[in-house]
């Protein structure tokens, strides 16, 4: 038998109208491009996304599941984008402004993008490969400066775009189960592969956002959105921002640490998210010239890679700003676990209590995860037994876009998500590292993530970068790549051994250390393993 409920379609346009009526008065700050600070409310932001979404129908012909694509940085223009696409039930392919022209190429001729909306500053990178994009037939240019020429085909400047449009209309019903978004994941294991998120993941996975077991927000919160819009539908944070009436700051390109503290302090921002590369950034900026009032941020929520204890706790004794971890990935709208204490742990020390913040978290209701041990049964919850993750739930993949995906899943129809974790009794999952990361010593699994979290403890390591090098006698060894804080103060091999071996056993610590200028990182900012293993192939220095 059925409920007798409203059948209720949980699409993106019930966020957008929902902020119209409880919420027209809060706002969405912009540092575009050029510098300039932009401010309007919620009312303007669904009066233009009315404007775009008739637009997008009138002037450039976007039906019903047209695959549009964005290559822009956070800006109002571009969470008008994330409305005013799917808002027609067209797709907001959301392209990442990082990667390799062979894998944007890739990208956008996969996905068959019809029209691009691209902000001036970008539209280098697609003039390069624009002759072999075989799909689109519109560039729209986002923050043209006056006098702007590009050799981009059939281009359009967004304000005369939706200039002229009514700022009303009739949203369509769309079904919560059509796509919405879609976003390729950054291609750490191969070429990218496109995730097609549903109106109804996306509304789902934002509601969860602003939960207080997860970032725990409200319309009294000022939100600086670091994370790139280009990537993951940045989180979820432009419809959770929406949801709770939270006041919206975008960054755009401005992302170098004094950038952001500059951005904190005069817009007294109080909740923030990123990666924990940024976040570093900005503790070690502070630290250099600490800001003259204290900053209002109270807290910064980040995920994408581990973030370690010592920056969570760094950064709360020095300035008193809270760090939250939280665990996602592409194929997981990204986000699956976050780490807060409960009342049970306030029984525990200090630094046990940060043991637990350091780790990826619990569960979010609607997300179920699951270890499967190297005997191919589920391990138990004891902290204690490694093996892969495995996800299911209401914003995780069921399938690649038109990509065979057989190998991602069970039989059971859990996703493996290739992140080696073990589960503690208390429900928080721990990565111990990526499937291909892990060490293999003499036959014992060596976790690189513990050793680099570690090593980014010792006071003179800024960043630490850890892989597996072959060797004769024990298969694999790790190597330890460095950069030093002070470069000018050495630190010897010894020291560095005698600093793990309070945590770590004999065979676990690394017997080569290479001190280098820079970790390469990601097109989103993580330690590019697969670079590292190139630079010191087979284990030569
Ligand atoms: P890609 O899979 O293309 O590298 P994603 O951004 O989807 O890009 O990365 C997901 C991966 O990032 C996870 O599988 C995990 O390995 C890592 N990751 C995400 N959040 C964390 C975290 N808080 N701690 C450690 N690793 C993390």
């Amino acid at each position: 038998m059925n409920g007798l409920i409203m059948d209720y379609p949980l699409t993106t346009n019930t966020i957008l109208k929902y902020a119209n009526n409880a919420f027209p008065d809060k706002k969405l700050i912009s540092y575009l491009p050029d510098g300039s600070r932009h401010e309007y409310t919620y009312g303007k932001l669904y009066k233009r996304c009315c404007q775009l979404a008739n637009a997008l129908k009138n002037k450039l012909g976007i039906t019903k599941g047209d695959m549009v694509g964005t290559f822009a940085w956070n800006h109002y223009q571009h969470v008008e984008l994330y409305y005013g696409i799917p808002g027609i039930g067209a797709v907001c392919h959301t392209i990442n402004i990082r990667l390799s022209s062979q894998q944007t190429e890739f990208i956008i001729n996969h996905s068959e993008d019809k029209v691009i909306f691209v902000d001036a500053t970008l539209v280098p990178l697609l003039e390069k490969i624009a002759p072999k994009l075989e799909t689109v037939e519109k560039y729209i240019i986002i923050n043209a400066p006056k006098g702007y020429t590009t050799t981009l085909p059939n281009t359009i400047h967004y304000e005369d775009l939706i200039g002229e449009q009514l700022d009303a209309i009739e949203w369509p019903t769309i079904n919560e189960n059509d796509a919405s978004g879609m976003c390729y994941t950054s291609g750490t294991t191969g070429m990218p592969k496109g995730v097609l998120y549903s109106h109804r993941s996306t509304y789902l996975h934002a509601m969860t956002i602003l939960s207080p077991n997860a970032g725990n927000y409200s319309n009294n919160d000022i939100i600086l959105l670091v994370v790139p819009q280009f990537h993951v539908m940045a989180w979820g944070f432009p419809y959770m921002c929406l949801l709770t009436g939270s006041d919206m700051v975008m960054p755009s390109l401005h992302l170098r640490p004094d950038a952001i503290i500059r951005i904190l302090e005069s817009e007294n921002i109080n909740k923030a998210n990123g990666v924990p590369s940024i976040w570093r950034g900005v503790y070690e900026e502070m630290k250099k010239n600490p800001p003259k009032t204290k900053l209002a941020l109270e807290e910064y929520l980040v995920g994408g890679s581990a973030l370690s204890g010592s920056l969570i706790e760094n950064f709360e004794k020095d300035f008193g700003i809270k760090g939250v971890q939280a665990w996602g990935m592409t194929e997981t709208s990204p986000l699956g676990t976050a780490s807060r204490l409960q009342r049970k742990h306030e029984s525990l020390s200090y630094k046990e209590q940060i043991k637990v913040r350091a780790k990826q978290g619990i569960e979010f209701p609607g997300i179920e995860m699951r270890i499967i041990g190297d005997n191919g049964k589920v391990a138990p919850r004891d902290g204690k037994t490694m093996g892969e993750l495995q996800v299911k739930g209401a914003w995780v993949i069921k399938s690649y876009f038109k990509t065979n995906s057989r190998d991602s899943f069970t039989k059971d129809g859990w996703f493996r998500t290739g992140d080696v974790s073990t589960i503690d009794a208390n429900g928080y999952m721990e990565i111990t590292d990526r499937t291909k990361d892990l060490i293999k010593s003499g036959g014992e699994w060596i976790s690189s993530v513990a050793l680099e979290l570690a090593l980014m403890s010792h006071a003179n390591i800024k960043e630490a970068a850890v892989i597996a090098i072959p060797d004769e006698k024990w298969s694999e060894r790790p190597l330890a790549t460095l950069v030093l804080a002070d470069k000018n103060k050495h630190v010897s091999t010894e020291e560095l051994k005698e600093f793990l071996s309070k945590e770590f056993a004999s065979y676990q610590i690394p017997d080569n250390y290479v001190v280098i200028d820079e970790v390469p990182k990601t097109s989103v900012g993580k330690f590019d393993k697969k670079e590292i293993r190139r630079l010191y192939a087979e284990g030569k220095l």
